[in-house]
């Protein structure tokens, strides 16, 4: 794969003991250090004109000043440094650049992959939140759509937490189709699956609420049965995987059971799908904290790329997921 990386990202100082800290993009890069055809690419930041595209001006001008200023608690979990700034239009930038080689029709082993922090899709109009400022999955598919390279973008967030910012910018819009497959119960405690979008984005959003302990197994039948269709039926013209890999059954802040072949598998069934649809496809980081299960997750995305075929879950979905699944597939008339 080709990664989109930029040193500005280690600036961004969430002090001691943050589990969102500079470690996470330096175990990635070393977990990536042996594989064959990894590139890394920086691309520019994002401009300012791009984040205000998805972001309040009044809001930017805050966080920027917030963050020249020092920076301290924005919320008590949300952290800035006076390297913050920097780092999120880097990471803003380098979603933009996987968006624009995924639409240039980078594919295959070419695959684009923004490996950014903080992630974003917590960052709603007009606040921060959740470790995320700047919503670079947002601003790349907005970007997208600006520039004329895409129509229509879909957004996938295999993220565990529900990406309550992507959804809210998006919410009202039939250009962008936003699904997600997160832990019922977990922060922020959106992304119920009555959230269907509105207005001219009736239908564009698609929320998978599992139960604590989902493993391979549900996430892939929530994929294969909801997403896919959902997203196959809107036909993108981009793709972008909101990847973060703290569903993982080590990761520290949840309690999903996704291994990381179960990485393998949902990456292979976006490939099939971005085919499919002919749709460009880039990845987007977003969140992943045990840093053994972050790297492993990351390097076997680059491998199925690589050729490495994935393995299929042992065992059912769980009795829970059954309803969910249902119950999505009758509200998008699948
Ligand atoms: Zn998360």
């Amino acid at each position: 794969m080709r990664f989109g990386y930029s040193e500005t990202c280690l600036d961004h100082d969430t002090g001691d003991r943050h589990p969102e800290n500079p470690d996470r993009l330096r175990a990635i890069r070393e977990g990536l250090k042996r594989k064959h055809g990894i590139e890394y690419v920086e691309g520019d930041p994002a401009s300012r004109e791009a984040v205000a595209a998805v972001h309040d001006d009044d809001y930017v001008d805050e966080v920027e000043s917030f963050c020249e200023s020092g920076g301290g608690n924005w919320d008590p979990d949300t952290v800035a440094s006076d390297g913050t700034w920097a780092a999120a239009l880097a990471a803003a930038g380098q979603a933009e650049w996987a968006a624009e080689q995924a639409l240039a029709g980078e594919g295959g082993r070419n695959t684009p992959f923004a490996l950014g922090r903080p992630p974003g899709h917590h960052a709603v109009e007009d606040d921060a939140m959740g470790f995320c400022f700047v919503n670079n999955a947002a601003v790349a598919a907005q970007s997208a759509i600006d520039a004329g390279d895409a129509e229509r973008v879909a957004i996938f967030d295999w993220d565990v937490h529900h990406g309550n910012g992507t959804q809210d910018i998006f919410y009202e819009r039939g250009d962008v189709f936003y699904a997600s497959i997160h832990e019922e119960g977990l922060y922020p405690g959106t992304g119920d699956a009555a959230e269907t979008g509105r207005g001219d984005g009736a239908d564009t959003t698609l929320n998978a609420s599992l139960g604590a302990g989902a493993g391979d197994a549900d996430y892939l039948a929530v994929v294969e049965r909801t997403v896919n269709p959902a997203i196959e039926r809107f036909d993108p013209d981009l793709l972008l995987v909101s990847a973060g890999f703290d569903a993982h059954r080590h990761d520290p802040i949840s309690r999903m059971r996704v291994s990381t072949e179960g990485y393998a598998l949902m990456t292979d069934r976006m490939r099939a799908l971005a085919e499919r649809t002919g749709a460009g496809l880039a990845f987007v980081l977003e969140g992943g904290y045990g840093l053994d299960t972050l790297s492993a997750g990351v390097a076997v995305v680059h491998e199925t790329f690589d050729g490495r075929p994935p393995i299929d879950p042992d065992g059912e979905p769980a009795d829970a997921t059954e309803p969910v699944i249902e119950d999505l597939r009758s509200r998008f008339d699948l």
